[in-house]
């Protein structure tokens, strides 16, 4: 038996190593991830208007009102100016734009919205004006009605990060990576005074090179669907080397200084892997579900969703729904936090004592309850009767 026992172990070692290092979470915590905001269609105001409305009605246990970090594009296609051979852009701060930005600052200030960087566009220019060469639809999407959306853009293209006018994608120079970097992050510090701490890499699709020049510029943590996607396959869907990333986990990708010194880039991942977008279905009780499940596996339930629902047809249907999941999930959960994503991450990589389990027993715990998310290892733990040990183990630090 502890033969087989031994075996079941060694097999799982490294994943029941990365879930014992993954923080463990002593209260229930909840954000609302909403991307696609920022330079765009202007009915973008009175979405965020209304959205900051339903957020300052709910208040957690500490008196912190409900929170939605907004990954926001800093720029889009200037239709007027743009040409089959030049691109130009509008930046957020352009005078055109005031509405949007005026709604977002607001919602800054009542401490409901916190912006985290998206992009300077949500799709590598140079590439959208090369797939416009063939693809009519995207040369119209380029140069016609003014603040086009970019969900519009064929899938492949909104990927900021790749050359995807060809498919399978193609990666792009380290040095114009740098250069786009450096920019994207200085317009976020001018635009909201504060530097872009937190990154959403758009369509999850980002690599090394994008991390280090992102840690150059002060990006400290990157929100991740729990694996990183680094180009696109021949169809255009996403491909990357499936290996799988806990909250918390440090990047392995390294920064050279000046003077040649190799650091660790010190980049930390989150990971977003629940979803939360009424114009797909998605109801207040699949995101109390989503909650329900997180905080019983000790980790933060970062909520994934986009302005489409937010904008038009759906939106009264998304606010309500949005509405209704805080409501309940204070009700169900009197200790629930509603905090940002950084400090999320923050509390996580200082382990602060309040939020997260320093004790030995309460870390015990938390990864017994993660062992039932390994594949078979629940079937194989109870056919080898190593269950009855961690069930054991369960009783005694429950
Ligand atoms: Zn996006």
């Amino acid at each position: 038996m502890p033969l087989a026992w031994a075996l079941l172990l060694l097999l799982y070692a490294k994943r029941l190593a990365a879930l014992w290092h993954e923080p463990v979470w002593r209260v229930p915590v909840l954000v609302v991830e909403s991307d696609d905001w920022g330079a765009g269609p202007l009915d973008q105001a009175t979405a965020l208007a209304a959205i900051q409305a339903v957020l300052l009605r709910h208040r957690d246990a500490t008196g912190q009102p409900a929170k939605m970090t907004l990954g926001v594009i800093l720029a889009v296609v200037d239709t007027a100016t743009t040409t089959a051979s030049a691109y130009q852009r509008v930046v957020l701060d352009d005078a055109r734009l005031a509405p949007v930005l005026d709604a977002l600052r607001d919602g800054i200030a009542a401490g409901v919205f916190v912006p985290q960087l998206h992009g300077m566009e949500h799709y590598w220019p140079p590439a959208v004006l090369a797939a416009a060469q063939t693809d009519s639809a995207v040369a119209a999407w380029l140069t016609g009605a003014a603040w086009p959306a970019t969900e519009a853009l064929p899938s492949a293209l909104q990927s900021r990060w790749i050359d995807a006018r060809v498919l399978p994608s193609l990666s792009l120079p380290v040095a114009e990576i740098d250069v786009a970097a450096a920019l994207e992050t200085a317009t976020f510090a001018r635009i909201f005074g504060q530097a872009a701490r937190v990154a959403v890499p758009t369509t999850f699709v980002w690599n090394d090179a994008v991390e280090r020049a992102w840690a150059m510029h002060g990006v400290r943590y990157i929100v991740t669907p729990g694996t990183r996607h680094t180009g696109r396959d021949t169809v255009g869907k996403p491909i990357g080397d499936g290996r799988l990333i806990r909250n918390g986990e440090r990047s392995h990708s390294g920064v050279r200084y000046p003077n040649g010194e190799r650091r660790n880039s010190g980049i930390r991942y989150l990971v977003r892997d629940q979803y939360f977008e009424p114009a797909l279905g998605h109801d207040a009780a699949r995101g109390l579900a989503a909650l329900a499940r997180q905080t019983l596996l000790g980790r933060p339930t970062l909520l994934e969703t986009h302005r489409f629902n937010f904008i038009g047809a759906p939106a009264e249907v998304a606010l309500h729904a949005l509405d209704n999941l805080l409501s309940q999930a204070r009700a169900a959960y009197p200790t629930l936090r509603f905090l940002s994503t950084e400090q999320i991450a923050e509390a996580m990589t200082h382990m602060d004592s309040a939020l997260i389990e320093t004790r030995l027993c309460g870390r015990l715990r938390g990864w017994l309850v993660r062992t039932h998310t390994l594949p078979r290892f629940a079937r194989l733990a109870r056919l080898t009767g190593l269950a009855l040990l961690l069930w054991m183990m369960q009783q005694w630090t429950a």
